[in-house]
């Protein structure tokens, strides 16, 4: 049997606004094999984002229990936590989340620094021109299109060689063409790096490649 990446154990996160709770996981149980590229669809609201924030250890969960490669991330402390996050997953955002004030190259190389390790120019290089951003490593991220962002993005998010990839509606601010190039990218990224891939999307031509699609409702996988 093929070893588990990703698991979730009766995941609950429950937000208290004023007065009101709002039930946003409801127990959600959720496993995926090492290598596995899927595609996690549903309404707005439904609670995609939710739990990718508790996958990647950025939220915590009411109740419940997140596994990544192994580590329950629910029982670990702040400084364990960060640890695992640098060095287990690398996160996509819809909005890049580069910082602005940083070359293309310093990007990259940030959560490597994060995490102790002295960026080594050569690994930068190779890693940079795989992703098709060598020349533009001097640049800031203003500098460059949005397609151009999310390979950085991509980039940063494998620079510390994670077991598992979360992107969050990652094509979601691209237009149609530079959609499938990035797509493309990550599927690239799946097989030549070998990761475990869990992505949030509402097109159906990117959960169309998938392995398979999972469907959040009300809280819920269904
Ligand atoms: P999706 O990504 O599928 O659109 P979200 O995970 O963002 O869904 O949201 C799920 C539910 O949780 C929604 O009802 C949303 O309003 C609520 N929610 C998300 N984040 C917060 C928060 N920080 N405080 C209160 N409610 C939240
Ligand atoms: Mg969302």
């Amino acid at each position: 049997m093929n070893k588990t990446a990703l698991q979730t154990k009766d995941l609950y996160k429950i937000y208290q606004v004023g007065d009101q709770k709002v039930e946003a996981l409801r127990g959600v149980n959720l496993s995926v094999e090492e290598g596995k590229f899927i595609a996690l669809t549903g309404t707005s609201g439904s609670g995609k984002s939710t739990l990718m924030h508790c996958l990647g250890g950025l939220d915590m969960p009411t109740s419940g229990e997140v596994i990544i490669d192994g580590v329950n991330l629910c029982a670990c402390r702040e400084k364990q936590l960060a640890k695992v996050r640098s060095e287990k997953i690398g996160f996509v955002f819809q909005n890049f989340s580069l910082l602005d004030e940083l070359s293309v190259r310093e990007n990259i190389a940030l959560p490597m620094m994060l995490a102790g390790k002295k960026p080594d120019r050569e690994y930068l290089e190779k890693l940079m021109d795989q992703l098709g951003i060598l020349e533009r490593q001097d640049h800031t991220p203003t500098q460059l299109s949005g397609g151009q962002q999310q390979r950085v993005a991509i980039a940063r998010a494998l620079v510390n060689n994670p077991a598992v990839i979360l992107c969050d509606e990652p094509t979601g601010n691209l237009d149609q063409k530079t959609s499938g190039e990035v797509m493309e990218l990550l599927h690239q990224v799946h097989q030549e790096f070998h990761k475990t891939c869990l992505i949030v999307t509402h097109d159906m031509h990117v959960a169309e490649g998938a392995d398979y699609i999972l469907e959040m409702e009300d809280g819920l996988i269904k």
